[in-house]
Order: structure tokens, then C-alpha cells, then sequence
């Protein structure tokens, strides 16, 4: 038995010139497997904390207790003066004292303060 075949295109239309990329961007239709989805962001790795702790903080010569944030050695330093402010790129900033860990000489804390006076390691009191 014989059936009707259709006719592929109606004679009116006229012959697709666009492609494929055109297509995606002008289309009006949105993807049904794309639709209301939302991407759950990436999560941003874990901040590594520090320890800190001031001490004699109404003091003119203040105490700081940290820990490196390297290599968690424990650190009491003092510090004294206000902190020294600088134009930096156009703008005021503060100028950052490095405190350079006994242990792995690396930057082990930046403080906002005029000087430090003295920088000793110690057992860090939050390894207990
Ligand atoms: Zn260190």
C-alpha cells in the first residue's frame, strides 16, 4: 500500500541561509535541559587562619602573640608607635611591618604599627 508522502518543505518557505551559531544566538528557545538550572558556584578553597592575640594594647610598647603563617611557630613580638601612613598608586595607605619568623625567615605576620621592637619565638600556645 501506497502512502501520501508530505511534502518535506511547504514551497513557501524560504531556504535556511543562517547557521548554526546564528541560530543559537537569535533563537528565541531556550533549552529545555538548560532552563532554571543554576550552576552551583565553585567553592573558593578555605582561607588559612591565624592565630593572633594583642596584649598590652593600652600600653605605649603593645604585645602581640601569633603564630607564623607558614609554619605556625609560635611568636611574641612588641610593637610601639602608630602606624606610618605613605601615599601608595595615589592613595593613602598604610604602611604594613613585616614580621620576619625566627624559624622558616619568612614573612610571618603583617602589622599595621609604627615599629617592632622585638620579635621572639615561642611555643605557640594554641599547639597544646
Ligand atoms: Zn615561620
Amino acid at each position: 500500500m501506497k502512502s501520501t508522502e508530505r511534502m518535506p518543505n511547504p514551497p513557501q518557505q524560504e531556504p535556511q541561509q543562517i547557521t548554526k551559531r546564528q541560530k543559537k544566538l537569535d533563537s528565541p528557545q531556550t533549552n529545555p535541559h538548560t532552563f532554571g538550572f543554576q550552576p552551583e558556584e565553585p567553592e573558593l578553597p578555605p582561607e588559612r587562619c591565624q592565630h593572633i592575640k594583642f596584649l598590652d594594647c593600652d600600653k605605649s610598647v603593645g604585645r602581640i602573640l601569633f603564630e607564623c603563617y607558614h609554619c605556625q611557630q609560635g611568636i611574641l613580638s612588641e610593637f610601639t608607635g602608630e602606624p606610618v601612613i605613605r601615599e601608595y598608586k595615589g592613595r593613602p595607605s598604610v604602611i604594613q611591618v613585616k614580621i620576619k619568623c625566627p624559624t622558616c625567615e619568612q614573612t610571618a605576620i603583617r602589622l599595621n604599627t609604627g615599629e617592632v621592637l622585638s620579635t621572639t619565638a615561642i611555643p605557640s600556645p594554641w599547639q597544646q
